[in-house]
């Protein structure tokens, strides 16, 4: 039997959580992280930053490094990278499993528009308000972008909140917000009334560290268009938290998980 050996492809809260409690319980641990983030938070075990090389690199690194368990902790947006996973951990035999946060659900006093693309959400916001506050990450705002010349946009302003300063094309008016959750209500409430904020765009990540948004959003009664999730790689056992996982590793689990 080869020692216990976790590969954790990571990016996320989750993926550090699941390092940590992994760690403790004596499992060799790697986490895996795109190396898309100058400073990214360092989790306890190994570390191994940037790509694999598709899923054929990341099935030979897995080979080379004798991993006995590959858990997708990804962003849930992060779709590339899990159908690597899924190709890898078929092409290698080892146990694959997704750690999943579910994702939010509105509540009856929300305005919530669900799209599927960020170039959907561009199209709807000029129906909704000029003052944008858009949390959809670094990557992608080409889409609120002019193009060609033309910009439907042009009367919008946004508020650009990433982690990183994002490359353009950049939407034609904004200001960048350069900061890293968790985030509270009551600074969201402020952000929002200090920016005079009148819609608010988000991908449905799901969690805790980025929710309050949602709330502060819905307390001022401000339409939020919401970009839906990338369907996940179909047949993947999948979890919703760490536990779930820690579980489906235990021994008494090895019969049942693939
Ligand atoms: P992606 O489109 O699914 O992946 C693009 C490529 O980046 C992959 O093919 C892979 O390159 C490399 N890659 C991605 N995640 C990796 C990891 N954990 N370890 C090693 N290589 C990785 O991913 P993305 O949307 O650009 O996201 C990149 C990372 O940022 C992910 O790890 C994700 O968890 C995190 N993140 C993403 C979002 C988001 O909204 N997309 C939000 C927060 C955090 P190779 O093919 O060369 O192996």
């Amino acid at each position: 039997m080869p020692a216990p050996h976790a590969l954790i492809l990571g990016g996320t809260a989750e993926a550090q959580a699941l390092a940590t409690a992994l760690t403790t319980t004596g499992t060799r641990v790697t986490t895996s992280l795109a190396g898309r983030v100058a400073t990214p938070r360092t989790p306890p075990g190994e570390l191994r930053i940037g790509g694999f090389g598709g899923a054929e690199g990341l099935a030979r690194w897995m080979r080379e490094h004798h991993v006995t368990a590959l858990l997708d902790a990804t962003h849930p947006f992060a779709h590339r990278i899990s159908e690597n996973a899924v190709k890898a951990a078929q092409n290698t035999g080892t146990p694959l499993i997704a750690l999943r946060r579910p994702g939010w659900t509105p509540t009856p006093a929300d305005h919530w528009h669900s799209v599927h693309t960020l170039a959907e959400a561009a199209a709807l916001l000029p129906t909704l308000g000029q003052r944008i506050f858009l949390t959809t990450g670094r990557l992608g705002l080409s889409a609120f972008a002019p193009q060609d010349g033309a910009d439907p946009l042009q009367d919008l302003w946004f508020l650009i909140r990433s982690v990183e300063t994002p490359d353009p094309p950049t939407p034609r008016h904004y200001q960048l917000l350069l900061a890293r959750g968790p985030f509270t209500l009551e600074g969201e409430r402020d952000l929002l009334r200090a920016h005079r904020i009148d819609v608010l765009v988000t991908k449905d990540s799901g969690g805790p560290a980025t929710a309050a948004k949602l709330t502060a959003a819905r307390e001022l009664g401000l339409p939020v268009v919401v970009v839906r999730r990338p369907d996940p790689p179909a047949g993947v056992r999948t979890a919703p938290d760490v536990q779930t996982v820690l579980a489906l590793l235990s021994p008494a689990a090895a019969d049942t998980y693939p």
